[in-house]
């Protein structure tokens, strides 16, 4: 038999079903796997139980021809998505051993569907950074490196468990949430597929909030098509998400080798940055030349606000994450510093329980919210993002059914290259992302090619509110295009 970890979740779906393997089998081979992985860092608490348990249910249900879209398949959880009864930390000190008794909505709907959990992925701290490098439980390593080198480089981020984890076929696939790019530029930066969905699409109960108007839930996947079957379990209607919209979920797999004859795909000035790398500019015009070739139409479009969407996102996104974290002051769960007083006793557990990385978006958030600040800062930030949804809506209206750009300005770098003495640095990493998420559009990421040393990069579709289906569509046609990269194994 091929090694079970190999195979695609659409594969092992088949092989589930036609008997050939267990999901004992497949969920043991994936165990091992991660057993062997350790050095990765990918996990942060391991299931092994749980997920034969789960395993063993799920067996007995594809007997009785009761098994439901996702029976059987082991997946990974981002370690920001609540687990009943299993340790859910996003990450942070502050959480301790918090040990949610509630499950959120998007794990709960891929248990209802069959999934298999095998454990909790490592992220940055709250979700806060683009390279797990904030993580209380250390760095990430990329499964990838630069040929005929040792030196270990970063997932991306904040999903940077998740994606490492789908690289090296530790779990078929895994849950990821993606605030600023945080799906999206790990996908890239592991040679897999990432989506965001359209904010609204998944329910945001319980994930450990980082900025609610942004944050969105979406699959980390090693092909368009995974990533399309997983997508249709986590989305969903769900009342306790007000901001979860009431619209059915399509069979997003349906979309997977539909003709995107006619298709007009814009391609935004502004995304060509000075100083871009060559190999960049390269893999941009081939995806849009794949594209061309299946059959769509380029059009040039321009997006005027776009450089305003980085300064407009960390003002906005620290904003809410200052509101979002206020509820962690050591008082009913997680980490507590004991005080002389309650005062002391707030300020010893935040001052210990949160990272530099947190701390620093918590006191900007304090600050452009506070009075005197909050229409300089604030309110002109919530003014130029209605302005840059603007310029999405201008070119949808214009009958451009996707827009094409890179999915990040670089490759994969290296564990402490990037950051240490300038945030900033760092920050620019979601320069071609975060304008997707302050329009609340969907956004997919995917393999697209590799860099001069030997690095993945990605490609990025963005789409129209609640068209994903779009998105999976020409995301195949890419794949068809670039083939599939699998790295080299070193762990
Ligand atoms: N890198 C961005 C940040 O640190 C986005 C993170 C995310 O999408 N969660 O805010």
């Amino acid at each position: 038999m091929t090694d079970l970890t190999s195979l695609t979740l659409a594969e092992a779906r088949k092989g589930l079903d036609s008997k050939t393997f267990t999901s004992l089998e497949l969920t043991d081979a994936h165990l091992k796997a991660i057993e062997e992985a350790r050095a990765l860092n990918a996990f942060v608490l391991e299931t092994p139980d749980q997920a034969r348990t789960m395993a063993r249910e799920a067996d007995a249900k594809i007997t009785k021809g009761e098994g439901g879209p996702l029976a059987g398949i082991p997946l990974g959880i981002k370690d920001l998505f609540a687990t009943k009864d299993v340790r859910t930390t996003a990450c942070s000190k502050i959480l301790g051993n918090f040990v949610p008794p509630y499950e959120s909505t998007v794990t709960s709907q891929l248990w209802r569907d069959g999934a298999v959990m095998l454990g909790k992925l490592n992220n940055d701290e709250f979700a806060m950074g683009s390279s797990n490098e904030t993580s209380c439980f250390g760095p990430v390593g990329n499964p990838w490196r630069r040929e005929g080198s040792n030196t270990t480089l970063v997932p991306g981020g904040s999903s940077g468990g998740s994606a490492s984890a789908v690289a090296a076929l530790l779990c078929m696939g895994a849950t990821a949430t993606d605030t600023g790019g945080s799906i999206r530029q790990p996908a890239a930066f592991t040679a897999t597929v990432g989506i965001k969905p359209t904010y609204g699409r998944c329910s945001r109960w319980g994930i450990v909030a980082f900025a609610s108007s942004l944050d969105q839930a979406g699959p980390i996947a090693r092909t368009t098509r995974d990533a399309a079957i997983l997508l249709r379990s986590m989305a969903g209607h769900d009342p306790k998400d007000t901001t979860s919209v009431d619209i059915p979920v399509p069979d997003y797999e349906a979309a997977i080798g539909r003709s995107v004859k006619g298709m007009k795909i814009g391609i935004p000035r502004e995304y060509r940055l000075d100083g871009m790398p060559a190999e960049i500019e390269k893999l941009w015009s081939e995806g849009a030349e794949w594209l061309k070739a299946a059959g769509a139409e380029l059009v040039e479009v321009s997006l005027p606000h776009t450089k305003y969407a980085l300064p407009a996102y960390y003002i906005v996104a620290p904003a809410e994450a200052s509101s979002n974290l206020a509820r962690y002051d050591g008082v009913r769960y997680g980490l507590r510093v004991p005080g002389k007083s309650i005062g002391e006793l707030y300020e010893n557990t935040r001052a210990e329980g949160f990272g530099a990385e947190v701390r620093r978006r918590v006191m900007i958030g304090t600050y452009v919210l506070s009075a005197g600040y909050y229409d300089a800062y604030y309110i002109r930030a919530q003014r130029v993002r209605t302005l840059i949804k603007k310029d999405f809506e201008d070119c949808f209206a214009k009958g451009v059914h996707a827009i094409l750009t890179p999915a990040t300005p670089s490759a994969a770098f290296g564990i402490g290259e990037k950051g240490g003495a300038d945030p900033v640095e760092m920050y620019l990493n979601d320069i071609f992302t975060v304008t997707v998420n302050m329009a609340g559009l969907p956004g997919i990421a995917v393999p697209a090619g590799k860099d001069a040393q030997g690095l993945p990069l990605g490609l990025q579709l963005i789409g129209r509110p609640f068209d994903e289906e779009t998105l999976f569509s020409l995301g195949e046609v890419i794949e068809q295009a670039a083939g599939r990269f699998t790295p080299v194994r070193w762990w």
